[in-house]
């Protein structure tokens, strides 16, 4: 079962878009100089199945999209939760995101998002916002997603 550690709105992390941030725990990444190392511990936080239609309810009127940060042990199951939120944000015309620290491409299961952003926090190249990122984030335009990293590229 997924569980988060916070939320809250955020203006940063989906150009364009004020993003319900939450923050999903068990994450099983190591990246060196984690910038979040709660999301590590497994089960940590509150279960997100009770309470994710309450904290959609609490947003009404004031997101656009909602933003996964982290995507739990990448499980079958972790995945086939987090897809039934993204059913219940569509019903409510929320765009979604899910923020991947995996160095991975575009897996399928990923496709029920509008943005999705892909890669491993690695010091030496920087978070999004620097120009030499590894990192990646793409949005869904059509049946394609188009790479839109670099508009983090201003918000140093
Ligand atoms: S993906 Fe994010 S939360 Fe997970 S280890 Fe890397 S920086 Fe930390």
């Amino acid at each position: 079962m997924l569980h988060y550690v916070e939320f809250g709105l955020s203006h940063m992390e989906v150009p364009g878009e004020v993003a319900l941030c939450i923050y999903i725990s068990g994450c099983p990444n190591r990246c060196v100089n984690c910038h979040y190392q709660e999301l590590q511990q497994v089960d940590v936080g509150e279960l997100l199945a009770t309470y994710f239609e309450q904290i959609l309810d609490l947003y009404h009127d004031y997101t656009t999209c909602v933003c996964f940060m982290g995507e739990g042990d990448g499980s079958e199951e972790s995945r086939t939760e987090m897809l039934s939120c993204v059913k219940s944000c569509n019903k409510r015309a929320y765009k979604t995101c899910l923020y991947s620290g995996r160095d991975t491409n575009i897996e399928d299961w990923m496709k029920a998002f509008d943005y999705v952003k892909v890669g491993s926090y690695r010091e030496e190249f920087g978070p999004l916002t620097s120009e030499t990122t590894n990192q990646r984030m793409w949005m869904k335009e059509a049946d394609k997603y188009i790479d839109i990293t670099e508009r983090f590229w201003d918000k140093k």
